[in-house]
């Protein structure tokens, strides 16, 4: 945990107590970590601290995150899809800014406009691949680890006011990183350390309702994503010889099937579970582009594939991107030869190494 200096910890605090109101961000299409971790710090901030917090994220999540906001919540958040304007006028004049669960501001989509020139202190809390520290006055940055919830529970426990007491921390809170943790390592199949377990330990300790995190998780899907699934696996994988399996969904299919993008969420880690895949990849259609999902078996790195060909990143074993069309396929029935020549290429030089 080489980022969390004593030093780091108390210029931390003195910004928030100098601080009257916090804006904190993270990245578009918000996963249970990004929320976690943005809502661990909300929750810390206002019950804890007494700020005044706005936190922001660009799109909708998952409904099996529903439960991390009250039904008033859910209902100002959607009100507030209806006119920013004035929500994001307030989050441009806060004191501090915290950014969660994102490399950088890039990965906020439009939110990082708002910031675009501001002078307030910004803060960075992370647990990605290369992270755009520069553009911080303090980061927070670790990869090994397994979720951004994770580190956020270190921080908060380093503050003075918590001082490693993890029962000081809001009820809300603790559950809030369960979920980003939980979510992050796919049920704890993937990213555990030893840290995470004492960590998840701590939680449970202090009365956090596991269950019910799982049970909102992962079995409160609508039927038609199970049937989606089921129809994808059987007449939408390819594997190339190479080990990359990749699967295309249209947004015919969400239509068909009637889910929403968030309830995608883990598609792409089933056919991992094929023994001759090392990667593989999950393509969502969109206007003018795929947004690309990737996840690699140990040994093989879904990062520098989302790199290469992808436009983006990630972490070592699970990534993502885009593919834009025309810049990289003239039309999206291209998108299958795209996948198949980059896997012959990216293996060529992985096996060569
Ligand atoms: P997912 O497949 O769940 O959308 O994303 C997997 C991981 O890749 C996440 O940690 C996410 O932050 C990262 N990721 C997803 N899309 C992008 C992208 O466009 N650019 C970068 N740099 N990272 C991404
Ligand atoms: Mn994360």
């Amino acid at each position: 945990m080489h980022s969390l200096t004593p030093q780091k910890i108390a210029v931390f605090n003195s910004l928030i107590d100098k601080a009257d109101v916090v804006s904190i961000v993270t990245h578009v299409h918000p996963d249970g970590d990004a929320l976690g971790s943005g809502l661990a710090f909300k929750h810390y901030l206002e019950q804890v601290r007494r700020k005044k917090v706005f936190f922001w994220f660009e799109d909708n999540y998952s409904h099996g995150l529903d439960f991390l906001f009250t039904a008033g919540e859910t209902e100002y958040i959607q009100s507030l899809r209806q006119d920013e304007r004035k929500y994001r006028k307030a989050m441009q004049n806060a004191d501090l800014l915290l950014c969660v669960d994102c490399s950088g501001m890039s990965r906020t989509g439009d939110i990082q406009k708002i910031f675009q020139g501001t002078k307030m202190p910004k803060v960075l809390i992370d647990h990605h691949l290369s992270p755009d520290a520069g553009s911080f006055d303090l980061c927070f940055s670790e990869t090994e680890i397994s979720s951004a919830c994770e580190l956020c529970l270190q921080v908060l426990k380093a503050m003075p006011d918590i001082d490693g007491d993890t029962a000081k921390l809001p009820m809300r809170c603790l559950t809030a990183l369960l979920t980003g943790i939980t979510t992050d390592t796919n049920n704890f199949a993937n990213s555990v350390f030893p840290s995470t377990l004492t960590a998840v330990s701590e939680l449970l300790a202090c009365g956090v309702d596991r269950d019910k995190v799982l049970e909102h998780v992962y079995n409160e899907y609508p039927e038609g994503r199970l049937r989606l699934i089921g129809h994808l696996l059987d007449k939408g994988l390819t594997i190339t010889p190479e080990g990359v399996a990749y699967m295309v969904l249209t947004r015919k299919m969400l239509r068909k099937f009637q889910i929403e993008e968030g309830d995608t969420q883990g598609i792409v880690n089933l056919p991992l579970a094929i023994k001759n895949v090392r990667v593989s990849i999950l393509l969502r259609e969109e206007i003018r582009q795929f947004r690309v999902s990737l996840r690699s078996k140990k040994g093989t790195s879904a990062n520098r594939f989302a790199v290469e060909y992808f436009h983006g990143g990630g972490h070592e074993n699970a990534a993502g991107g885009k593919l834009l069309i025309p810049r990289d396929i003239v039309f999206k029935g291209k998108a299958s030869s795209y996948i198949e020549k980059s896997a012959r290429a990216f293996f060529e030089k992985e096996d060569n190494q």
